[in-house]
């Protein structure tokens, strides 16, 4: 038992991926082919979206929506503290300024209150965005934030990368999708390994918006345009002949200045394959959820956990507890490798020598010195789970 590690989050790669994938690579088209486009669809049907257009990875996709909706140069955006650097850096890398608001200490999420108060508090004008992270996979209430952000006429990019299935309760009952484009302008998604769909390295967006459809499939693909409705310079220059009245079959135009942000065709295939597993996979991680919340109830040793929340997608189950390093430490002992999330985003140093410092987020650093992420995967059998639960128990116990 003792011998096997358990990570705090992995794969699942069947017999069934490895075959969709040999087909793809048989195939006429190792990128760019047909699976693509397929998996985009089974995609933005899967979190209700009217489009989805994959990437070739998570940070791609916030890159591209930061560019499709403009940011520039000293453009000011909101996010939360508490997520991977890359919700942070896609604001940077358009050359805006990225604003830190604090969390919500019950649910881990961006506060609202904390982002109305940055607003309330600037001149209207001064901000252009909002990126709410679904960290652990808990839904944001896109509902709340949407009213917010048309208030100060802001566009919202929700990152879903922890919540692929996952879901909040609007004002009216109805379940809201993380990325169906209801509330937020933009989505993204990633399939790395350890989220919940593996695609290698992978990533999508999804949007209701097709003007900014239109813009992140030319951005993904260096700019490029491929459409005799939307070609700019004349058809005499195209085909270099006097008079003539069509585009020739090889003509395109660079429209834009847009990167190589595609996905292959077999990364796309594994993911159409994963994708067939997911609602089995989100239903594994809700009852291991369950199981840990049962197990921790009526532990002292437990501070905090992420509890059992409706719609919520267990990418991590969270806990807060005291002694987080000596914990940390006893369980990879025992091979059990549970990790941190978040290191307080604004105080890596890349963000630190732009000026943030220690105290400026008091609840996000604070959640920092307590928390611990525990094995979450679908694949994590009982006797695992059973397994980390009791090794807790006798860390604190002994
Ligand atoms: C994984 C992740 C990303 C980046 O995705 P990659 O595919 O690794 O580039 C962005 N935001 C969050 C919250 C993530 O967890």
């Amino acid at each position: 038992m003792e011998t096997k590690a358990i990570p705090y989050g992995r794969q699942d790669i069947t017999s069934q991926d490895i075959e969709a994938v040999t087909l793809a690579l048989q195939a006429d088209y190792l990128t760019q082919g047909p699976r693509i486009n397929k998996f985009e669809e089974e995609f933005a049907q899967y979190v209700g979206s009217k489009y989805a257009v994959a990437v070739s990875n998570g940070t791609a996709a916030l890159h591209l929506n930061a560019l499709a909706l403009g940011v520039k140069k000293g453009d000011k955006v909101i996010t939360t503290p508490l997520t991977f650097a890359a919700s942070a850096n896609c604001v940077r890398y358009c050359g805006g300024e990225v604003v830190f608001a604090d969390i919500d200490p019950n649910t881990y999420l961006l506060d609202i209150n904390s982002v109305r108060s940055l607003l309330e508090n600037a001149p209207k004008g001064t901000y252009r965005g909002i990126i709410p992270v679904d960290f652990a996979g808990r839904a944001v209430d896109l509902e709340a934030f949407r009213k917010l952000a048309d208030e100060y006429e802001l566009w919202i990019i929700e990152d879903s990368c922890h919540s692929p299935g996952g879901f909040f309760v609007d004002s009216n009952g109805v379940k809201q999708h993380c990325g169906n484009g209801n509330f937020a302008d933009l989505a993204i998604f990633s399939f790395h390994p350890v989220k919940h769909i593996a695609c290698g390295e992978g990533g999508m967006i999804t949007t209701n918006d097709e003007s900014l459809y239109q813009k992140l499939l030319a951005l993904r693909t260096h700019g490029i345009v491929k459409d005799d409705d939307l070609y700019t310079n004349s058809v005499e220059f195209a085909s270099a002949k006097a008079s003539t009245d069509q585009y020739p079959a090889w003509y395109m135009e660079m429209q834009m200045l847009g990167y190589n942000y595609r996905i292959t065709d077999f990364q796309a295939a594994l993911g159409s394959s994963q994708l067939l597993r997911a609602d089995a996979g989100l239903e594994r991680r809700r009852e291991i959820a369950q199981n840990y919340y049962n197990a921790f109830l009526d532990k002292k040793y437990i501070n905090g956990q992420s509890g059992v929340v409706e719609g919520h997608a267990y990418h991590l189950y969270v806990v807060e507890v005291n002694d987080r390093l000596g914990l940390y430490n006893f369980l990879r002992e025992h091979s059990i490798y549970a990790q941190i999330h978040y290191i307080p985003c604004h105080l890596m140093p890349y963000y630190r020598e732009l000026g943030w410092k220690e105290g400026d987020l008091p609840l996000a650093e604070s959640y920092y010195t307590r928390c611990i992420s525990l094995p979450m995967f679908p694949t994590l059998t009982d006797k695992e789970q059973q397994f980390v639960i009791d090794k807790i128990d006798s860390f604190y116990n002994e």
